[in-house]
């Protein structure tokens, strides 16, 4: 299947090229020590992470320790409730630690240690990053620097008792805001002194390459067992998908599995309170090109051309950037963006639960309102959603502010 000229019947071997762009969008943007750093990863990566032992080492984790292969289920009630479509969600509520996230950590991480290396290190904004990478370090017996605002460290108070639980030292930020921007210096500063010994992970498919690929490679797995799934209940494709888009990891993943399938592709952003800049983390409606945290992509800027400031009311999708091959994927036509609000949000997320005894995170419930709306735009014909996480960390958030509906 071809749109424009990009053939992707050969995509993955064609993108990214070898300096990490997905057409404009990728590359490294970072100081020169760093350089080297990311060049010893990338040929880690393109060596050892496609050796069959890595991939079979790897393969066994993810079976034994992660849980996987996760289920695809059938939305039979709230499929009914709303028409003729038929809705189905693929869990990743359900593998450990209750998000995808895990998927590319338990990767970086077996990487890291091939590498031989010591230790890891992150910053963390909500603490579901630093919780999945802690959780991996533990699994593989490595030391875990998680870098995290003050500010951050006192909302996410829950987040942090977990990591510290998991071994992880927690290495408080106090200049600036004490949010996550402070946090990612923070962490690059120490990832530049310390990187013969440790290793930089990133939480999503963002940041200089080789990450925006690596990340992908690693949740592609998603994307894999859901097509596989599927057909095997249904006899056929869904005629669409969805994801949420933060960073974009766990859409990159699933996408993977379709774009050289007749199936419409769908990336849903956080539209938050409106669409005025500050009320939204909606980057690829409303950002434009350039560069940030490393690489090029379409970004939400202030009257600077600094990251402005962004909101959601799921916390894992304000980021004021996104993933350099949704900024790609989104110009060739291949994959639609399009965003949902924090009401469509929470409705989806009651309506979830209620129906199905599904509690999703917010940040997948912006995939499930978008896939409920579609099923009543469509009439007919499947769709296929990824829920990329369960909503138990929401749990005070959502009777805090939106009380039992
Ligand atoms: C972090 C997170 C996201 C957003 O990250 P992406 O890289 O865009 O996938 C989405 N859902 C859940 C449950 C998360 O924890």
């Amino acid at each position: 299947m071809k749109y424009e000229n990009v053939d992707f019947n050969t995509y993955f071997k064609t993108y990214p090229d070898k300096n990490g762009y997905f057409g404009k969008y990728g590359g490294s943007f970072i100081q020169p020590e760093l350089q080297a750093a990311m060049d010893e990863i990338t040929e880690a990566y393109m060596t050892i992470a496609q050796s069959r032992r890595f991939i079979a080492e790897l393969r066994r984790i993810r079976r034994e320790f992660q849980g996987r292969p996760t289920p695809v289920s059938h939305l039979e009630r709230l499929s009914g409730k709303l028409g003729n479509v038929q809705l189905y969600v693929k869990r990743e509520d359900l593998n450990h630690t209750g998000a995808h996230k895990l998927n590319h950590c338990m990767g970086e991480v077996l990487l890291a240690k091939y590498m031989g290396k010591k230790k890891v290190i992150a910053e963390t904004g909500a603490g579901q990053h630093g919780v999945a990478l802690a959780t991996a370090a533990a699994y593989f017996g490595l030391e875990c620097d998680i870098y995290m605002g003050s500010v951050d460290i006192k909302k996410q108070a829950p987040n942090v008792a977990r990591m510290k639980i998991l071994g992880a030292n927690v290495v408080e930020v106090t200049h600036g805001l004490q949010t996550l921007k402070e946090a990612v210096d923070a962490a690059f500063a120490a990832y530049s002194k310390e990187y013969k010994d440790a290793i930089y992970c990133i939480g999503s498919v963002v940041g200089p390459h080789p990450f925006p690929m690596m990340v992908r490679d690693f949740q592609s797995v998603v994307g894999e067992e859901a097509r596989e799934q599927f057909v095997e209940m249904t006899g056929h494709l869904p005629d669409a998908i969805v994801a949420c888009v933060g960073g974009g990891s766990n859409a990159a993943g699933f996408f993977s599995g379709f774009l050289n399938d007749p199936v419409d592709i769908y990336g849903i952003e956080p539209l938050g309170r409106g669409e005025e800049l500050g009320e939204h983390a909606a980057s690829l409606k409303y950002g434009t090109e350039g560069v940030m945290h490393g690489f090029n992509s379409i970004m939400l800027k202030d009257e600077n051309g600094d990251p402005a400031p962004v909101y959601s009311v799921a916390s894992g999708l304000d980021y004021p950037s996104s993933g350099p091959e949704h900024a790609f994927l989104r110009d060739i036509g291949r994959v639609k963006y399009d965003v949902i609000n924090d009401e469509e949000t929470i409705d989806a997320f009651f309506e979830l639960s209620r129906m199905e005894g599904i509690i999703p995170a917010i940040e997948s419930a912006h995939a499930v309102a978008y896939g409920m709306k579609l099923a009543k735009q469509m009439k007919r014909g499947s769709v296929l959603i990824n829920l990329s996480g369960r909503g138990d960390k929401d749990m005070d958030y959502i009777i805090e502010n939106y009380g039992i509906r």
